[in-house]
């Protein structure tokens, strides 16, 4: 096809020019053209997704599910998500009026952001973190107000939110939480949640808390804001981590009705409803599949212990995950603080792929991200590989 003259060009809307694709993808990109890479790049589960949950979907196909569903999601869905959140955190949702289902976390995110922000808003977003966030705020015509983690070992603490709010407090309308973290693993105990919350609530914000990872802890358990202020909380899940299903794009929010009302017209405008077989799936993972996250976390957490112990010995610094399925990893001193240098020479010389930490914004300089959801013999191959590399610059 010819190209798009400059005349032409120039009358198309150049409101996302400003936004820049996802740091990660595009250096996925990039090192995915290595020969014999081994990339630890992606934040994806490396199982399939359970075999009854296939079946679920297969027989949904054949009964002919091939329906525009309810907007806010099919009936019996809403009603194992509104279970679902009742036995893991505690809380009541109204399946008809304080749920939607979405097109992935992803989408209740941008649902969430578009019902609640409005422009010259700020949003407090603890960081490092997931490089979407970014964008979408921006979109909304709000603004990130990103809080360096790092000296707290990547967790928000009630003293930092305050200090940030008696100095850039003014418009702030929301404190984004993510718990476990992308891209640190770290996850928020208890009473500093109760701590979080209060200020929260004294300030008269909103939390949005993006838990997708929440099914992947090890050794730890998971608290929820929306427990501490639930009517206050905007909650954000999905089946993408837990049941390893990030191709069917099913995800949540949950909160209170008043919010949620706007939140599923943006859903409707946005995409109508979500894909009725992937509902018939995610209403079996959640109904019968209490057993398939605790698999993965078995399986998640034997991979974790060895490339921290991996890690470890080679001079890398790190606070220790406690969910998802990510390292973030600082790079020995000697090495300085490019975590982008570091990262393109260890995908070309050595072959292994990983994040630069400054890809998920302030605090990250000097750190890579490491996705162990990859086999054992990968990681293990991907140490020694690390180790071979780290030796000859010492
Ligand atoms: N939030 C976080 C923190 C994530 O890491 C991801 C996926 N990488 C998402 C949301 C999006 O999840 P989904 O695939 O369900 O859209």
């Amino acid at each position: 096809m010819p190209e798009l003259s400059a005349d032409l060009y120039g009358t198309i809307s150049h409101k996302l020019d400003a936004l820049n694709p996802s740091g990660i993808r595009a250096f996925d990109k990039e090192v995915s053209k290595i020969p014999g890479i081994i990339k630890l790049t992606v934040g994806e589960p490396d199982f399939n997704t359970p075999e009854h949950v296939k079946q679920a979907a297969i027989k949904s196909i054949q009964d002919d599910d091939s329906h525009y569903a309810p907007q806010a999601g099919k009936p019996e869905l809403l009603a194992a998500i509104s279970d679902y959140l009742s036995d893991t955190r505690g809380i009541k949702y109204d399946p008809e009026s304080e749920i939607v289902v979405t097109v992935g976390a992803t989408e209740a995110l941008d649902a969430t952001f578009f019902s609640l922000l409005n422009t010259g808003d700020k949003v407090i977003v603890p960081t490092p973190a997931f490089a979407l966030y970014f964008p979408l705020i921006a979109m909304t015509g709000a603004t990130a107000i990103q809080v360096d983690t790092s000296a707290d070992n990547f967790v928000l603490t009630p003293e930092h939110l305050e200090q940030v709010l008696a100095k850039e407090g003014k418009g702030a309308k929301a404190v984004l939480l993510n718990y476990p973290s992308n891209p640190t693993g770290r996850e928020y105990p208890e009473e500093l949640l109760k701590g979080l919350a209060k200020v929260i609530a004294n300030h008269h914000l909103y939390a949005i808390a993006d838990e997708i990872y929440s099914e992947l802890v090890y050794g730890v358990d998971h608290y929820s804001i929306a427990s501490m202020i639930p009517e206050r909380t905007l909650l954000i899940s999905g089946l993408s981590k837990s049941h390893a299903m990030t191709g069917y794009r099913l995800g949540y929010v949950a909160g209170p009705a008043q919010i949620m009302k706007s939140i599923l017209k943006m859903h409707a405008y946005l995409v109508t409803t979500v894909t009725d077989n992937a509902q018939v799936a995610a209403t079996e993972a959640l109904t019968n599949g209490a057993a398939d996250p605790i698999a993965f976390r078995k399986s998640y957490r034997k991979r974790r212990d060895l490339v921290i112990d991996g890690l470890t010995k080679l001079g890398f610094g790190m606070a220790t995950p406690q969910g998802a399925f990510y390292i973030f990893a600082k790079i020995p001193e000697f090495f300085g603080k490019d975590d982008e240098k570091f990262a393109r020479d260890l995908a070309n010389q050595a072959k292994v792929g990983v994040t630069p930490g400054s890809a998920f914004g302030a605090g990250g300089e000097g750190y890579i991200r490491l996705s162990y959801a990859s086999s054992e013999e990968d990681l293990t191959a991907a140490l020694a590989r690390i180790a071979g590399f780290v030796k000859k610059l010492e």
